[in-house]
């Protein structure tokens, strides 16, 4: 029997409107690309997402068209999401930090039909002009006084202009929840990168279940600011969340060094923030040399990469509780998050920092299951380990203009990642399946390691990678980054992992560099660091 229910479609305008006629009145702040905050609200976000409706359809866009944005987190970009997919066309963010080659391949992919660009990424489209001759517009992000002239590029339009031609009353077309809102391409560090294409459903109950007091835990009493780019994942859902319970929204802009972060927080009573590990290790250290602490910081959402404990043990010295998650760009993205249970209040302070450094529980929508080679469950005692799937309203089913589907398994989605449960649900990511160590049968977990590296005084940012062993296939090797002034030798190796881990998982050596390189997620690179350190052994080999 079917229910007697409206079945009005989940669509990203209804968060836009529920904003403004609801917390209209509440501030979005954003370091702005001209120089200055700016401050304005959810009422005027409306506004100015119906004026910029109106200009696409003057620009002659038709449903479904994709719009590419170049840019750093901004009240502009926000616009781009509401008024771009609000109006039924799909918003297609670009990574900036990925090479110029994988930015062409990623806009032809897509066939973006306009690019809006903040004026900083200009030198990146001028490499590009061949591919971009086809676009029915390139917009600058910016007012006419601050519009760059380019002559590669001559029929730039500026976005402030574009707008002012425009009416704010747009009727947001009622669309099936089904049709597609977003598209974010993964960094394709295997192959071609590949574009997942988000659903207005998946957006918005993605961001229902995020803004849970277990997940983001926020509220119209919050002022979030996401680090997080919105072209990475769209900033893990943030700029749907916020306004869907009418937080406060800060944007940082371009300024992620620890400074600036650290005067945004203060500035605007930041209560919420998200971000990878590495930002927070800038953060952290510029922090410890200027003796600051946060005033009104309490939630730290960190993903991307695992957490290192004593990152979560220094947001906690400061007053701030870190919310360790996983996902995916494929997974929209959270999956995963390590919040404890009332259970767990009684731990020693040890076994709590142990829980809240795994990657944490299923919230609900997301299913998973970890299955051994013979594909059947393994047993959940935090041990067994084997590859994680995971299936959900918010999984990709498929990638935009590719084939082949993504690895699938009777319907479950292959994350490529290793993993354990324990008995209560908490799942840790063990390795990424490329990235963990074959030593003699063995799996070490390169994650374990650099977790047990990034406690030490002496290391700033720690990696761990697999080197070819004639005898045990693979032997792990660690490479770090030292903190000014100091030193870690062999023997500072073996005292630091002796009775923390297997003898057999002790790396076989331990390489100093002046930095480790980073995916355009802040990720380590892993396959480049190998490299450095089959160039090290080959220098070593050729001095011995
Ligand atoms: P890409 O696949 O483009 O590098 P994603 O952001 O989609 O970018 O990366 C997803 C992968 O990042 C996961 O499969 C997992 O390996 C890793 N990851 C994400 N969050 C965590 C975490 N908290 N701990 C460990 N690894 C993580």
């Amino acid at each position: 029997m079917l229910a007697k229910m409206m079945n009005s479609p989940l669509l990203v305008s209804s968060i836009l409107r529920h904003a403004a006629a609801y917390h209209g009145d509440t501030e979005i702040v954003s370091c702005s690309v001209e120089g200055p905050i700016h401050r304005y609200n959810y009422a005027d976000l409306n506004r100015r997402s119906c004026k910029l409706a109106n200009a696409l359809c003057r620009l002659g866009l038709r449903f479904g068209d994709r719009v590419g944005t170049l840019a750093w987190n901004g009240h502009r970009h926000l616009e781009l999401y509401y008024g771009v997919s609000g109006s039924g066309l799909v918003c297609h963010t670009i990574n900036p930090r990925l090479f110029r080659e994988q930015i062409g391949y990623i806009i032809d992919h897509a066939g973006d039909s306009v690019i809006f660009s903040d004026p900083v990424f200009l030198p990146i489209l001028e490499t590009l002009v061949d591919r971009l001759a086809g676009m029915k517009a390139i917009v600058i992000m910016t007012d006419v006084a601050h519009m760059p002239a380019s002559e590669k590029l001559p029929n730039l339009v500026c976005y402030e202009t574009l707008l002012s031609a425009e009416s704010d009353d747009f009727d947001w077309p009622v669309v099936d929840e089904n049709t597609a809102c977003g598209l974010c391409y993964t960094s394709g560090t295997t192959g071609d990168p590949k574009g997942v294409l988000y659903s207005h459903r998946s957006a918005v109950l993605h961001a229902m279940a995020v803004v849970v007091p277990d997940v983001y835990g926020l509220s119209a009493a919050d002022s979030v600011l996401p680090v997080v780019p919105m072209f990475h994942v769209n900033a893990w859902g943030l700029p749907f969340a916020a306004p869907m319970v009418g937080a406060k929204l800060v944007m940082p802009g371009p300024n992620l060094d620890g400074a600036s972060l650290h005067a945004l927080f203060e500035s605007e009573g930041v209560t919420l923030t998200a971000g990878v590990p590495t930002v927070w290790l800038g953060l952290l250290d510029w922090m410890d040399s200027q003796r600051k602490c946060f005033s009104t910081l309490k939630r730290v959402a960190i993903g991307g990469s695992a957490v290192p404990p004593v990152m979560i043990q220094r947001f906690q010295d400061l007053g701030a509780t870190v919310r360790h998650a996983w996902g995916m760009t494929e997974t929209s993205p959270v999956g995963l998050v390590a919040t404890l249970l009332p259970k767990h209040a009684s731990l020693a302070h040890e076994q709590k920092l142990a829980l809240a450094s795994k990657q944490g529980r299923p919230i609900f929508g997301v299913e998973l299951r970890i299955d051994g080679d013979d594909g059947r469950p393994v047993a959940c005692d935090g041990k067994a380990f084997g590859a994680l799937r995971v299936r959900g309203p918010w999984v990709a089913d498929g990638y935009y203009n590719v084939a082949e589907s993504p690895a699938h398994s009777a319907g479950w989605f292959e994350t490529g990642d290793v993993a354990t449960m324990d008995e209560d649900g908490f799942v840790r990511i063990v390795d990424r399946s490329k990235d963990v160590v074959k030593s003699g049968g063995e799996w070490i977990s390169s994650i374990e390691l650099e977790n047990i590296a990034q406690a030490h005084p002496a290391i700033r940012e720690a990696a761990v990678v697999a080197v070819p062993d004639a005898r045990w296939g693979e032997r792990p090797v660690l490479v770090v980054v030292l903190k000014p002034g100091q030193g870690f030798d062999h023997q500072d190796m073996l005292d630091l992992y002796a009775g923390k881990v297997a003898r057999w998982s002790v790396p076989d050596a331990v390489i100093s560099v002046d930095e480790l390189p980073h995916t355009a997620t802040g990720k380590l690179r892993k396959v480049e660091i190998r490299r450095i350190v089959l160039g090290e052994y080959a220098r070593r080999a050729r001095v011995t």
